[in-house]
């Protein structure tokens, strides 16, 4: 397989001579990438002016903070809470707006930074509507590199519009890899910290309660990521988005497990050098890095301590027990819209997971049965638009849930 793309230019969000405050929207205002980026707004008010706020139905959070942060614009995506939301913000001037039309329009608004941060495939057109119309993306729905990489990676260098990584690990080997020097890097690695099932052994894990799945060891998250990073699902994303992101091919990616997420990505060069960004693991550090790039800003975030730390450990990950990973492996070596068809079937089997439908195993046999359908079905085919994209989701998660139908 050919390397993802040419080495993407790292222009900043704003012009260098801009004094004004960057002017930026958030889509997913409410969870908890949403939360932190807010913490990192509030912290520097006069640096930023909030052009639209976006949230799927908690109307009062998104109220609360449209008022708080001074947002021009509210959208709630789920329409049956709009009387609710032109209530609460009666009388304040910000304009309102439902449905999920009306996220993506919001995301259009021409603005420095929209910070992508909506779960699952929903954040698709609203990410590509951003790419279109804003200066830069801090990008950390990951689900939009999975199930159309490559429409947004295109469209995105189409309009010149920067794409800044917010997932860990990407943001890592974004601050690690050298553009000028993409020839020599001979390995991008991800770290994972194996989730909370880590040492659990193989005839345990079809028994584990979506309680025990939600607690992640280290960091906090919304649900959806939470099991992704349980069954490894999460991991085998993130080498598909670590695969758009930068000039390298699937074979030039790795992961390593490392249970206490301290180094977060690096890059190893053929001259031997092994580059690393190290950091609490605490989103605010990443997504202050994207506000702020190419500048350095001074965040709250706890500074890391490796004495009291002492001992980093690294092992490979098991594909045996965390099935997951070798299918998301397998579906970018397919390509041709694969990835696509196991982001829609992960998100229908998760969904089923935490409904208490299905068992913890079924994910990976769910998604694995997906692709093999959707490839018999001769569905696999890459996703040229917006409406290619969200036609092979929907039919994919069609599939997935006959098979959890039958789970
Ligand atoms: P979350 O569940 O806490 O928040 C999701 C946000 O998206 C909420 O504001 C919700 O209202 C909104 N949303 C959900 N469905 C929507 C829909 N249909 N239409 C419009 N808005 C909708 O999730 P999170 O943990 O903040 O993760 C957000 C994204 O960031 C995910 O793609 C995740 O993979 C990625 N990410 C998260 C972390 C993390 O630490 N939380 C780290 C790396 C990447
Ligand atoms: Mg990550």
């Amino acid at each position: 397989m050919p390397m993802s793309t040419d080495a993407a230019p790292k222009p900043a969000a704003r012009r260098p001579d801009c004094a004004a405050p960057m002017r930026l929207s958030l889509l997913g205002a409410t969870g908890s990438i949403g939360t932190s980026t807010l913490d990192l707004v509030a912290a520097d008010p006069e640096r930023f002016e909030v052009e639209a706020l976006t949230a799927a139905n908690n109307v009062e959070r998104l109220a609360e903070i449209a008022v708080r942060f001074r947002a021009r614009h509210a959208v709630i995506a789920d329409e049956r809470r709009y009387p609710e939301l032109v209530e609460r913000l009666s009388g304040t001037g910000i304009t309102v707006a439902a449905g999920a039309r009306a996220v993506a329009e919001a995301a259009a608004r021409p603005v420095d930074m929209v910070v992508s941060a909506i779960v699952g495939a929903a954040g698709l057109a609203p990410s590509l509507a951003a790419a279109e119309n804003a200066r830069a993306v801090a990008l950390a729905n990951k689900e939009t590199l999975v199930s159309a990489g490559a429409l947004f990676m295109t469209t995105a260098r189409r309009h010149g519009t920067t794409v800044l990584p917010v997932d860990s690990e990407h943001n890592a080997i974004f601050q690690v890899f050298e553009d000028d020097n993409a020839a020599e890097v001979s390995e991008v690695i991800l770290t994972a910290s194996g989730g909370p099932f880590l040492r659990t052994p193989a005839a345990e894990l079809a028994s584990v309660t979506r309680e025990m799945a939600l607690k992640h060891p280290r960091w906090s998250m919304g649900p959806k990521i939470t099991i992704d990073s349980a069954t490894l699902m999460n991991k085998g994303f993130e080498v598909i988005e670590a695969y758009q992101l930068y000039p390298v091919g699937p074979d030039q990616l790795s992961i390593l497990v490392h249970p206490q997420s301290v180094v977060h990505g690096l890059v190893r060069y053929t001259d031997g050098s092994l580059l690393a960004e190290l950091g609490v693991p605490d989103m605010r550090t990443p997504i202050a890095c994207c506000l702020a790039w190419p500048e350095r800003r001074r965040t709250s975030v706890r500074p890391l301590d490796l004495a009291e730390i002492g001992t980093l450990t690294f092992e490979h990950p098991d594909r045996q027990r965390f099935r997951c990973l070798p299918i998301a492996e397998a579906a970018l070596a397919r390509g041709e819209g694969a990835t696509c068809v196991l982001n829609a079937a992960n998100e229908v089997a998760v969904e089923a997971f935490l409904a208490g439908s299905i068992g913890f195993l079924d994910i990976a046999a769910i998604v694995e049965e997906t692709l093999e359908a959707a490839d018999r079905g001769g569905l696999c085919r890459e996703p040229a638009t917006l409406a290619a994209a969200l036609e092979l989701d929907g039919a994919a998660r069609r599939l997935a849930a006959e098979a959890a139908g039958a789970c």
